[in-house]
């Protein structure tokens, strides 16, 4: 299906499609509508940039699961289920390895309050029909021989898997390259809005990109364009987040059987309140994050919060002071006020959002290039992505909402 746009003079030719944000949410986006026939293009000085740079890249469905966010467990366990094939398909189009791996999660408890919150969340997830298993403190460490001997219990989850967000990224941006998306590697400066439809964008050299269609995924920058009508900004924000990076000893040969690798899932736990994870990854990274801070724009990598998680990451698994600290490195969450993104189009005809996808954005990767290439093509969302319309924010549409 191909529209004409009654364009601007353009000095680009016209697109069916053209995106905002070249992060893996504009990439998978640009890429599922080149592949249903739409001409594409894309916008962005960097695309493949973004927080996926930084991301660990867990697909969390069960682990991630907070109360009050049910409806965005639907979507990420819709996500979460076309994984398989979604990485299948990307890897055959590319040749490229995603380090996609099927190894579950174990999230601990490291003292008595912290296990009273895991029953409860264990119960939660009974109750969501999600799989879950409890374990003592010795079968964990029987899983996991790194753990600290003071783990008390955990919950191990063999359906939360992880793929490397940066390999993702770099697979996205040959796959759109491959399906003929054209890369404007520029800022886009505006939104232009012609006779109440969004028409395109000027970007920063001045040229306007004329498209069908726009869709804003512009991360925690996507209420930020200038042009776009206050009516339709997305209500997001940055949600800062530090992560380390360190290299994993490579296990020793075993005179018989295989030898032990340092953590085999990702292993994670409430500390002191504060969440930290640890995703072994096979190529011997080992991400540990992370902080979530509400900072603005900042990405500054801090002492405190290196501290931070090297602290609580050594009271979870203490051999890790021995590794070498390979990376330190902040991004920014697209956060959103329920935690979950803003799919589809607005109340502005042309304009589509793609964001706020916050936590969860390599998990609802695959979900949301569907999502939104069957609103580029049909005008309307797919029943699982509905309840995320980014109408839910209007000002009638709060009020309406029972108290
Ligand atoms: C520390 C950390 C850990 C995380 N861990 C996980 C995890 O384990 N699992 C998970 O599922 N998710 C995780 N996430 C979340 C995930 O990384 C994000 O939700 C996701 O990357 C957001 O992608 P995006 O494309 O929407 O935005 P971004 O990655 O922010 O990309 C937006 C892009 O838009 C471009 N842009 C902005 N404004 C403009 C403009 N005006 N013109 C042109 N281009 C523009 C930017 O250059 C950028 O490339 C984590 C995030 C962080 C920070």
């Amino acid at each position: 299906m191909s529209r004409t746009p009654q364009a601007p003079s353009s000095h680009v030719p016209a697109v069916d499609v053209l995106v905002v944000g070249g992060g893996i949410i504009g990439l998978v986006t640009a890429w599922r509508a080149a592949q249903r026939g739409l001409t594409t293009a894309l916008v962005d000085p960097e695309p493949g940039g973004g927080a996926a740079q930084v991301a660990a890249g867990m697909l969390a469905a069960v682990t991630e699961l907070h109360y009050g966010e049910e409806t965005l467990l639907g979507l990420n366990l819709a996500s979460a289920r076309r994984y398989p094939d979604f990485v299948t398909e990307l890897t055959g189009a590319t040749g490229q390895d995603l380090g996609y791996r099927r190894c579950g999660t174990l999230t601990v408890a490291l003292d008595a309050d912290d296990r009273a919150h895991l029953r409860e969340l264990h119960a939660l997830q009974s109750r969501s029909g999600l799989e879950s298993e409890w374990l003592s403190g010795r079968e964990c460490r029987r899983l996991e021989p790194m753990l600290a001997p003071g783990v008390r219990g955990g919950l191990r989850v063999d359906g939360d898997h992880q793929i490397d967000p940066r390999r993702l990224t770099s697979a996205l941006v040959t796959a759109c390259e491959r399906a003929g998306v054209v890369f404007h590697r520029m800022w886009a400066e505006r939104l232009t809005v012609v006779r109440d439809r969004a028409r395109g964008v000027v970007a920063s050299d001045g040229t306007e990109l004329s498209a069908g269609q726009v869709v804003l995924a512009a991360g925690s920058l996507s209420g930020r364009l200038a042009g776009v009508p206050e009516y339709v900004l997305p209500p997001v924000r940055p949600v800062k987040g530090q992560v380390l990076r360190l290299a994993m000893p490579e296990p020793p040969p075993a005179l018989t059987g295989p030898s032990a690798p340092f953590l085999s899932r990702t292993v994670r736990a409430v500390v002191r309140g504060s969440h930290v994870y640890l995703v072994p990854r096979e190529n011997g990274e080992l991400v540990v994050g992370a902080t979530s801070e509400e900072l603005g724009w900042d990405t500054t990598v801090t002492a405190g919060g290196v501290y931070e998680l090297l602290r609580d990451a050594h009271e979870l698994v203490p051999g890790i002071t021995e590794l070498p600290l390979v990376e330190t490195r902040a991004g920014l969450r697209p956060g959103s006020p329920d935690n979950a993104p803003l799919l589809g189009p607005t109340e502005l005809p042309g304009l589509l959002l793609a964001t706020g996808h916050h936590r969860n954005g390599v998990l609802l990767t695959p979900v949301t290039g569907d999502a939104l290439a069957h609103a580029l093509t049909t005008g309307e969302l797919p029943e699982e992505a509905r309840p995320f319309a980014p109408g839910r924010f209007d000002a009638a549409a709060l009020t309406e909402q029972p108290a």
